[in-house]
C-alpha cells in the first residue's frame, strides 16, 4: 500500500470482494444478494462499490433516497435498485431512471399510483414494506386488504417483493423478539400470497440477520455493514476485512513544557515535557469533537497515540511523547488497527456512524489489485 501524503480514505475493493464472498458463503445458492450502498456506500464511494459488486454478480442494490439511485444510474449501473425511503416529490425521476420504490404507507402507495398512472406505466416494479416490530417504516399486517383493494383492477404497478426489517438482529438477548418478527413476516407473506396472484419474492435479513438467523433467508438478503467489513460481532469481524482505511500524515511536531496547554479553550494541559503532533484532519472531515480529550487513539508507526485537547475543524493534535516518528510520517486513524468499530466505541457509537461521517472533503483512493 502506498504511504499517505495527505488525508485519504483508502477503499480496498479486494477486501470488498472477500466480504461479499464470505457473506455469500452463508447463503443457500438460490438466495439473492442485495448490496446496500446508501450513504455513499457507508461513507466510501457508492459508484466504485456498486461497479465492483455488479461485476461480482450482485442481484440488487438498495439506496435510501432517489438521488442516490440517480447517481448510480448516471454511472451506468444496470442492476435493479431498490429505494428504501423515497419521497413522492421524486417519483417522476424515480420512474424515469428505472429505480424501484419501497412503498411503506397508505399515503405513499396512493401517491405512487397517481404518478405511475400519469406516466402511463404498466407493471412498474415496486416493493411493499411491512412493519413487524421496528416501528419505523412499513404497512401493518392489517393493511393487506387496503393494499390489495388499491391494486385491484389496476395494472400500473407490480409488487415485485415484500419485505420487512429486523429491530435487533445483532442482539441475541432479543432473540425471542426477533423470532416473533420472523414469524410475523412469514404470516404476512403467506396471507399476501393467498390473496393475490402477484407472487412477490420475500426478504427480511440484514447483515447480522444473515449471521444469526440463516433460516430466515427467504428469497433475498440485504447486506450493508458486512460488505464493508463489520458484523456487529467480534468473531464475525475477525472473518471480514475492512474496506475503508482512514489515513493522514503528521504536519508538524511540537515539544511543549510542563503546564503548557494545547488547542482551543486550552483543553489539554501538559504534565511534563511532552511531544505533540498536529494532523490535517478534523471534525469537518468526520472526526467529531467527541473523539478528543484523550478518549481515542490513532496509530503512529504501530503505536497508540491519544487525540488530545479539543478536535478542531481541520486539525487534531495527538500525544507522541514516547513514539518514534517524524513530520511527514503516516498516521492511521482507523483501518486494521484500530478498527473503525474500536475507534467508534471509544465515544459510545458504532462503526456505521463513524464510516458514514467521513465527509466528502476527504479524498478517496482505491486499491483494486
Ligand atoms: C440499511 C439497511 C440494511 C442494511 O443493514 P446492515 O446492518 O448494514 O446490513 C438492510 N435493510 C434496510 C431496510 C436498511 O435500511
Amino acid at each position: 500500500m502506498p504511504k499517505a501524503a495527505e488525508t485519504v480514505l483508502e477503499i480496498n475493493l479486494i477486501n470488498l470482494e472477500h466480504n461479499y464472498r464470505y457473506l455469500k458463503g452463508k447463503l443457500k445458492p438460490e438466495t439473492k444478494f442485495l448490496g446496500v450502498v446508501k450513504a455513499f456506500a457507508y461513507g466510501s464511494d457508492s459508484v466504485k462499490i456498486a461497479q465492483k459488486l455488479e461485476k461480482l454478480g450482485v442481484d440488487y442494490f438498495a439506496v435510501a433516497y432517489v438521488h442516490e439511485g440517480v447517481q448510480l444510474r448516471d454511472a451506468g449501473i444496470k442492476t435493479p435498485i431498490l429505494v428504501l425511503h423515497p419521497q413522492a416529490v421524486n417519483f417522476k425521476i424515480l420512474i424515469e431512471r428505472c429505480l424501484e420504490p419501497s412503498l411503506y404507507s397508505p399515503k405513499i402507495l396512493k401517491e405512487f399510483l397517481e404518478v405511475a398512472k400519469e406516466l402511463q406505466q404498466k407493471d412498474y416494479p415496486v416493493h411493499v414494506k411491512f412493519n413487524t416490530g421496528l416501528n419505523r417504516l412499513g404497512f401493518w399486517e392489517n393493511d393487506i386488504n387496503f393494499i390489495l383493494e388499491k391494486l385491484d383492477n389496476r395494472s400500473e404497478i407490480q409488487v415485485t417483493s415484500i419485505f420487512s426489517h429486523l429491530a435487533a438482529s445483532e442482539d441475541l438477548k432479543e432473540k425471542e423478539f426477533t423470532l416473533k418478527q420472523i414469524r410475523n413476516f412469514k404470516k404476512i407473506a403467506q396471507e399476501f400470497d393467498k390473496k393475490t396472484d402477484q407472487k412477490p419474492f420475500k426478504h427480511l435479513l440484514n447483515t447480522s440477520g444473515i449471521i444469526n438467523y440463516p433460516e430466515a433467508q427467504f428469497d433475498m438478503v440485504r447486506s450493508g455493514i458486512g460488505l464493508y467489513g463489520f458484523g456487529n460481532d467480534a468473531e464475525i469481524d475477525s472473518q471480514l476485512k475492512p474496506v475503508a482505511t482512514l489515513k493522514t500524515i503528521i504536519s508538524q511536531i511540537h515539544k511543549i513544557e510542563p503546564g503548557e496547554t494545547v488547542g482551543y479553550n486550552r483543553a489539554f494541559t501538559s504534565e511534563g515535557y511532552q511531544i505533540t503532533a498536529t494532523l490535517p484532519i478534523g471534525h469537518a472531515d468526520g472526526i467529531g469533537r467527541q473523539y478528543g480529550n484523550g478518549k481515542t487513539y490513532v496509530n503512529v508507526n504501530g503505536q497508540k497515540a491519544a487525540i488530545i485537547g479539543n478536535v478542531c475543524m481541520d486539525m487534531i493534535m495527538i500525544d507522541i511523547t514516547n513514539i518514534d516518528c517524524k513530520e511527514g510520517d503516516e498516521v492511521v486513524i482507523f483501518g486494521d488497527n484500530p478498527s473503525a468499530e474500536e475507534f467508534a466505541s471509544t465515544s459510545k457509537t458504532i462503526s456505521y456512524e463513524l464510516l458514514t461521517s467521513i465527509s466528502q472533503r476527504v479524498k478517496r483512493v482505491f486499491i483494486e489489485s
